[in-house]
């Protein structure tokens, strides 16, 4: 089937799923799904409030209960883990053109990485969970301490519209894999792909009442999830001013375990001895503008040492023309459209703020492609920036890439971590001394040296300071769905 004739062929369904059914909200309400792509209506979707938050915990706490997951062995939920991927993989096409008219992104991303990475990490997940044993303490003879994991029980995930398919696989891969069962609160912004992965999940194995979604706004169906006195753990990933409220939610109510994965303002750090500075100029670059910016981990804060500055500017402005903004459905664009018209007058107002602060607008700085009702930004390079302007301080969450002048190593580590935020930082440098010492004093979850793109599900994804609190991915993600349990049996020695 051709990208036009399944474009023709796609009918959405955008219904709440609640134990193993497509339901309504218990009001009746809905909100239109609109395309950032051209302002289309995809489709109305369930407008999910407290009553039917309510009714998915209910459900998930039912089929806790009654161990038609959690009781399942390891091995067999392993199984319809792999199919769940499979799954996945075979709707490929269908998920990635869903996600790319939900929220904007370029297909060829939608595929080759969304739908991907949701897939491997789902399957990675169900392959290692009959792979780990529990442990048997060290004690005296006179007992055996017995250190197992149990599921936490019911889990509430909250997730962001950037990478809808990852950031919600990422949590409910590890919380299913350990026999969980999952309500999942997709963004109002990108609803659609969730609620397809939950039917997905279904036929695949997953029994009715494990994996339900709940679509609706934060204030009215993520806050009664997040304050639930029947969820026992609650995992975000979003801004670091809902992340603040999450954790007063689940401090006020039940004391239920918060995992949070929270914004980023990362630090790109180039020296002028970096080993190949085109590289440096393409991966500053693309890293920045790939998701029309709205990456968590985006590196917008490039700080160059001072004598590269002029030259790591024309290289860079050199790459600029490759990202201009086009129709996402186009299997060639590279840029597609911002995900509603609020992000992009969010985006806009950040580079009338750089403008009016002094920062010195060298590319980009206009809304693009109006004329097609979408919500376009041209890539966008300011140079000049101070760490104390409002562009270098808070995540504008488009590509807007705001590039910093320092002089030495230490003035680049004071520079960098002069932020609210710790989710990643990059150094580039030929000298193995600089980048330990400048990768050591970084203060956040990942430093990349001399590249700014390796990614694997087999490591742990988060930040130091307000970018969260836990890990994404890698085995240290099971420990936030298991309860550690210690049972001492008493040994009267026989011999
Ligand atoms: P957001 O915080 O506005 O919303 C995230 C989710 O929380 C949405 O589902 C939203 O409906 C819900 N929500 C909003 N208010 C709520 C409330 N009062 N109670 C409960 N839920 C509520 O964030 P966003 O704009 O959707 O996403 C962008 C943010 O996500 C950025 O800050 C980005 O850095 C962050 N992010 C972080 C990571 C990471 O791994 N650290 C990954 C992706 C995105």
């Amino acid at each position: 089937m051709t990208t036009e004739q399944l474009l023709q062929s796609l009918r959405f369904d955008g219904r709440a799923f609640i134990n193993g059914q497509r339901v309504t909200a218990k009001t009746g309400q809905v909100f239109d799904s609109i395309s950032p792509v051209d302002g289309r209506i995809l489709t109305q979707v369930s407008r999910c409030a407290e009553a039917d938050v309510d009714v998915a915990v209910a459900s998930a706490r039912a089929a806790f209960d009654d161990k038609r997951w959690s009781g399942l062995a390891p091995a067999v939920r392993k199984r319809v883990m792999t199919r769940f991927a499979d799954l996945l993989l075979a709707h490929g096409d269908e998920l990635a053109l869903t996600e790319t008219l939900d929220m904007g992104k370029p297909v060829q991303y939608a595929r080759a990485v969304d739908v991907n990475a949701a897939a491997n990490c789902v399957r990675w997940y169900g392959e290692a969970i009959d792979k780990l044993y529990g442990e048997i303490a060290p004690t005296a003879s006179t007992a055996l301490a017995l250190i197992t994991r149990e599921p936490v029980g019911v889990v509430g995930v909250i997730v962001p519209w950037n990478y809808p398919m990852i950031m919600a696989s990422w949590k409910i891969a590890p919380a299913l894999a350990a026999g969980n069962s999952v309500v999942l609160k997709p963004s109002e912004k990108s609803p659609l792909t969730a609620l397809r992965m939950a039917e997905l999940a279904m036929e695949a194995g997953v029994p009715a009442g494990v994996f339900n979604v709940v679509p609706g706004f934060g204030a009215e169906a993520g806050a009664p999830l997040a304050s639930h006195m029947d969820v026992d753990c609650i995992a975000f990933t979003g801004s670091t001013h809902v992340g603040k409220q999450i954790h007063v939610m689940a401090g006020q109510s039940n004391l239920k375990r918060a995992w949070t994965e929270l914004g980023g303002k990362s630090p790109n750090i180039v020296f002028a001895d970096c080993p190949d500075l085109d590289r440096a100029v393409a991966s500053a670059v693309g890293s920045i503008f790939f998701n029309q910016g709205e990456s968590c981990n985006a590196p917008s804060r490039l700080l160059v040492q001072g004598s590269i500055m002029d030259v790591f500017l024309e290289k860079a402005l050199a790459l600029v023309p490759h990202y201009a903004p086009a129709n996402p459905l186009l299997q060639d664009t590279v840029m597609g459209a911002l995900v509603d018209h609020t992000q992009m007058a969010t985006v806009l107002g950040y580079i009338n703020t750089g403008k009016a602060q002094g920062a010195k607008l060298l590319a980009g700085g206009e809304q693009a492609l109006s004329e097609t009702g979408g919500c376009y930004v041209q890539p966008t390079i300011f140079a000049g920036v101070t760490n104390d302007m409002t562009i270098a301080r808070e995540e504008i969450f488009g590509p807007v890439l705001s590039v910093l002048s320092f002089e030495d190593a230490a003035q680049a580590v004071q520079i960098a971590n002069q932020t609210v935020y710790g989710l990643q930082a990059g150094v580039w440098t030929a000298d193995i001394n600089t980048a330990h010492s400048v990768a050591r004093a970084l203060r956040a979850g990942t430093v990349h040296v001399n590249q700014y793109d390796e990614d694997d599900i087999t490591v742990p994804f988060g930040g130091y300071k307000q970018s969260g609190v836990g890990r994404d991915k890698s085995l240290h993600a099971i420990d936030k769905y298991t309860e550690t349990k210690t049972t001492w049996i008493r040994i009267d020695n026989v011999l």
